[in-house]
């Protein structure tokens, strides 16, 4: 039986980056993916291209995955525009009134696996053990164990589920988690068009359809998100090159010109998830399998990022006081923090895709009136903005700050 001091299960980006936060603090970390290494050190293109803040750039480059990210894996985003129904104007984010010259960056998750892997192995502390599952978990007061599908154990001091918003490993634990099913589902895809993107994304909530555009490196090159009734979905992933093209240009109302394909074309079920805890006895959730976003607001990586840093941060500053870094108060304290930087947003993007998917007469007029009343409130605006723009090296993002003072929550 091996012994660590931490095992993370999941080599995903979440898992990764929390294994690169811990190099240098002397503790012995095993990582457990069910992928084989081969499938980390080149992963399969997944369509996703991930929205990052401006703190979420700040937290790769100190773990060192930025700098690994060639140029044309990075896509400026300087505005974005929210369009409800036939609406022709909607609410425009202009990186201008942020006073930063982009609201933020969209990389593909592909891209940021990769670099994700490329740091965690150049640090050389973790240990990968990969190409097994894990099937069970048990946590004490005394320690922890995994056990693995090819028969081995592992022993720690902590757990720490990294293994997507579906975790065996929380529910194994016995955490139960708030799922919410949307019934819909996510096709992304990356396509060329005719006139430049400008590099401005679009969420659009058309009436039985909603659309996005998120602007690649390349001026006429963008991702489009399209979600669906699932029965629908499949019918548009199945079309060919072609016939899909010509859907988009139609469905996109030629604003970006003739559209063809570029793929991959992939689907994404919307299910969100929030457990009731992200901590028990000498366990602890991180990733998707701590918060499980919707993907319409663009944060469940970007709380990734935030969480493991956190808990990172947490664990380094125990272990080096001589403290116990799987004590019930550390892990209490984590998630008290975790939970409170993004439970707002949380619900809030419950609320946005809940209701920007209702196509009944009362949603559409309140989808209007809200879309109306945030385009003529400025500070609303700002407020929205900072919390992309902020790097979180001056406290909390405002948006959190407001919400602070809405619902003072015990620290
Ligand atoms: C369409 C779409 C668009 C998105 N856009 C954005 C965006 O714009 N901005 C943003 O911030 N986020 C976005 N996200 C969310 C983002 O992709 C996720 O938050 C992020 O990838 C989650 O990383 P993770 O490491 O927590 O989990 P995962 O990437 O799910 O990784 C989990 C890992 O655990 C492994 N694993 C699972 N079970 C076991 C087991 N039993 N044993 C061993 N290994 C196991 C898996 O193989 C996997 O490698 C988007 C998501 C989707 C679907």
């Amino acid at each position: 039986m091996s012994r660590f001091d931490i095992v993370v299960v999941g080599a995903g980006p979440a898992g990764l980056s929390f294994a690169s936060s811990l190099a240098g603090s002397g503790l012995k970390v095993a990582l457990v993916e069910r992928q084989p290494r081969a499938a980390l050190v080149d992963p399969v293109d997944d369509g996703r291209e991930i929205a990052l803040t401006h703190r979420s750039q700040r937290l790769m480059r100190e773990l060192g995955l930025w700098q690994r990210l060639a140029e044309d894996e990075i896509a400026t985003l300087s505005d974005a525009l929210v369009l409800d129904g036939g609406d022709a104007d909607g609410l425009r984010f202009r990186h201008e009134d942020s006073g930063q010259p982009q609201l933020g960056w969209l990389v593909p998750n592909r891209a940021i696996r990769r670099v994700a892997f490329e740091a965690m192995e150049a640090a050389g502390e973790a240990t990968l053990i990969d190409g097994v599952r894990v099937i069970g978990v048990h946590t004490d007061a005394d320690g922890a164990e995994v056990r693995l599908d090819n028969g081995e154990c592992l022993q720690a001091d902590l757990i720490v589920a990294a293994d997507s918003r579906f975790s065996e490993t929380r529910r194994a634990v016995g955490i139960p988690a708030t799922m919410r099913d949307f019934g819909k589902t996510m096709l992304v895809c990356r396509v060329r068009h005719a006139r430049e993107h400008a590099q401005t994304a679009w969420e659009w909530f058309d009436y039985g359809q909603t659309l996005a555009l998120l602007p690649l490196h390349d001026a006429h090159t963008s991702s489009v998100v399209l979600t669906l009734p699932h029965q629908e979905a499949l019918t548009v992933q199945a079309m060919d090159a072609e016939t899909f093209g010509a859907d988009m240009s139609r469905r996109f109302q030629q604003r970006l010109g003739a559209m063809t394909f570029i793929g991959p074309c992939c689907a994404y079920p919307l299910v969100g998830v929030y457990p009731q805890r992200f901590v028990s006895e000498r366990f602890a959730t991180i990733g998707d399998a701590a918060v499980g976003m919707h993907p319409v607001t663009a944060h469940g990586f970007n709380f990734g990022l935030l969480g493991q840093d956190a808990l990172a941060r947490a664990i380094r500053e125990a272990h080096g006081a001589g403290r116990p870094f799987w004590s019930r108060s550390l892990l209490e304290r984590y998630e008290r923090g975790h939970r409170h930087a993004t439970r707002p947003l949380y619900l809030a993007t419950q609320l946005v895709a809940g209701l920007y998917t209702d196509d009944s007469v009362p949603a559409k007029f309140v989808r209007r009136t809200a879309l109306r009343v945030a385009q003529r409130i400025g500070p609303f605006r700002r407020m929205v903005m900072a919390g992309l723009t902020d790097d979180g090296r001056r406290g909390p993002p405002p948006l959190r700050k407001f919400v602070d003072r809405l619902r003072p929550m015990p620290r």
